[in-house]
């Protein structure tokens, strides 16, 4: 991997402001998903480690939290403009060991700077209040005070963007933090603190724990009291454990889990417009993103049109290794996630839907999966009940919004939903209808530092960005006096 600046790769975890090896002495292997090379050899922490961070973030915490919003919002702004002046290695590390397309990572850092950049702007705003007393003689004040010690745990599809939209409002409020990436992309997380070190930031206010058990390191962040709060991003079937683990202390917590993402194209759309969007949201990072669009539902009067542009869209993308020009699909991000989408296009298939284009391995690379369309699918498929993760569009016809609408909520997630329609009242009818917490109307891009991002149902709660994105990290402590 060339870097400009090399000491952005660090393979140890970062605890109370150094660099360190596990006590065991012990490091797990980090490889890039397009042709399986070794990249980097990480330390293997577990439960002392974790302790150590969790107690080196309580003792940054009586520092960090008098810090003045002034002071700590200069700190972010400088750490934003370090992300911003490393793009380019900070997007090569990324496409190394995430294996997205460089200019995808590249999007990625910059979504991800965002969040350190907005809140180093809401910092300054975390404004309490003053509530006319009860009787003659109160008065009421509401405090806003940061909740203390924060775990965040983030997954590998977004290395970076997941863990700035935390750490950023967190360390905004006062709040000091203790990370632990996923196992697979450990490497972007510490460049971000790399340059966290560098914009200025005291030890012991982000602490970051790498392991592969992660089972270890998280029974420690949820079970130990003097962490105050978790904020996970990833499966809904961990976020579901890591919620059952935090009944014992109490922990306050935010949920950004899985999605089930429905984009509907109604007979009046855009055709065009909506081909673009379908491919947008759908087959950015290989179809790995939590807000793809999994179920593609299109209204019989236009279902071939919309397959046929679909299809021929879709064939225009380059596939191969995400730091060569031009390259749009990438690798996916290990052999188990090309066998769960074999067996997606398996089960479809057996229950009689069609394959449009691609349903198989890229010949000259085997980490590629094609991009494929399914016709002829239904509700019994795998393809409708469950995410996806990877680059498969199954494409559903139906025939008037109440069926569509129902289909669409048929399903436990919440996270994400997209349509395309150019009727005024039809627009609000189905926007107030899906039961997401986002929706996207005839655009398939969502994502922005300005909006709450977040979903109802088992997609989780908490929001993430926008003025909204603070509020999970603080306490609201009012005062009663009597005068
Ligand atoms: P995952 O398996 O749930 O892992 C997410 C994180 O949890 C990783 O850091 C993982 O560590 C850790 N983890 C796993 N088991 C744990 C345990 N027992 N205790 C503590 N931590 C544990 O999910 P993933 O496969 O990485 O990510 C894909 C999922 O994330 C998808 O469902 C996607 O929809 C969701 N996602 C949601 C959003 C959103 O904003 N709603 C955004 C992105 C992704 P290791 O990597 O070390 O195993």
């Amino acid at each position: 991997m060339k870097l400009n600046n090399n000491n952005l790769l660090k393979t140890g975890s970062y605890i109370n402001g150094e660099w360190v090896n596990s006590e065991s002495g012990g490091t797990f292997d980090v490889f890039n998903p397009y042709d399986n090379s070794l990249i980097a050899k990480v330390s293997d922490c577990g439960q002392k480690e974790t302790k150590d961070a969790i107690n080196a973030a309580a003792d940054a915490f009586k520092i960090w939290k008098n810090y003045s919003a002034g002071e700590r919002s200069k700190l972010l702004r400088k750490w934003y403009d370090l992300q911003i002046e490393n793009i380019d290695d900070l997007a090569t590390i990324l496409t190394y060991e995430q294996g997205k397309p460089l200019e995808e990572s590249k999007g990625e850092i910059k979504y991800g700077a965002s969040f350190v950049e907005w809140f180093s702007e809401e910092a300054r705003r975390i404004y309490g209040d003053i509530i006319p007393g009860h009787e003659q003689n109160k008065r009421i004040v509401v405090l806003k005070q940061p909740i203390g010690v924060v775990a965040a745990i983030t997954p590998w599809n977004f290395p970076n963007s997941m863990i700035t939209r935390k750490l950023a409002p967190a360390l905004a409020v006062g709040c000091t933090c203790v990370l632990k990436p996923a196992k697979l992309t450990p490497l972007s997380a510490n460049a971000l603190v790399v340059l966290a070190e560098e914009a200025g930031i005291p030890k012991g206010v982000i602490n970051v724990v790498h392991g592969h058990k992660a089972s270890v390191i998280g029974k420690e962040l949820t079970e130990n009291p003097i962490v105050k709060k978790l904020s996970f991003t990833g499966s809904t079937e961990i976020g579901k454990l890591l919620m059952a683990q935090c009944a014992g202390t109490v922990k306050k917590l935010s949920l950004e889990l899985g999605g089930n993402a429905p984009f509907i194209v109604f007979k009046d759309a855009d055709i065009h417009k909506a081909v673009e969007g379908a491919i947008a949201s759908k087959y950015r990072n290989a179809g790995q993103t939590c807000v793809c669009s999994n179920r593609i539902f299109v209204q019989s009067e236009i279902y071939d049109q919309f397959n046929t542009k679909f299809r021929e869209e879709l064939l225009k993308l380059k596939m191969g290794n995400g730091m060569d020009k031009d390259v749009k699909i990438g690798p996916l991000i290990d052999t188990k996630a090309i066998s769960s989408v074999e067996a997606f296009v398996e089960d479809a298939i057996e229950k009689g839907a069609k394959v449009i284009c691609g349903g198989k391995r890229n010949t000259e690379n085997e980490n590629i999966y094609e991009p494929t369309i399914l016709s002829n699918v239904d509700t019994n498929m795998k393809v409708f009940k469950e995410e996806i993760f990877g680059p498969i569009a199954p494409v559903f016809k139906f025939d008037t919004e109440d069926e569509v609408i129902q289909k669409a909520n048929d399903t436990p997630y919440g996270l994400a939903s997209y349509f395309y329609g150019n009727n005024n009242a039809q627009i609000w009818r189905v926007a107030e209808a899906l039961e997401y917490g986002i929706v996207g109307i005839n655009t398939g891009l969502i994502s922005t530092t300005v909006a709450p991002f977040g979903g109802i149902k088992e997609s989780g709660f908490g929001r993430e960005g926008s003025k909204y994105g603070v509020e999970d990290y603080i306490e609201i402590k009012y005062l009663c006096m009597e005068i």
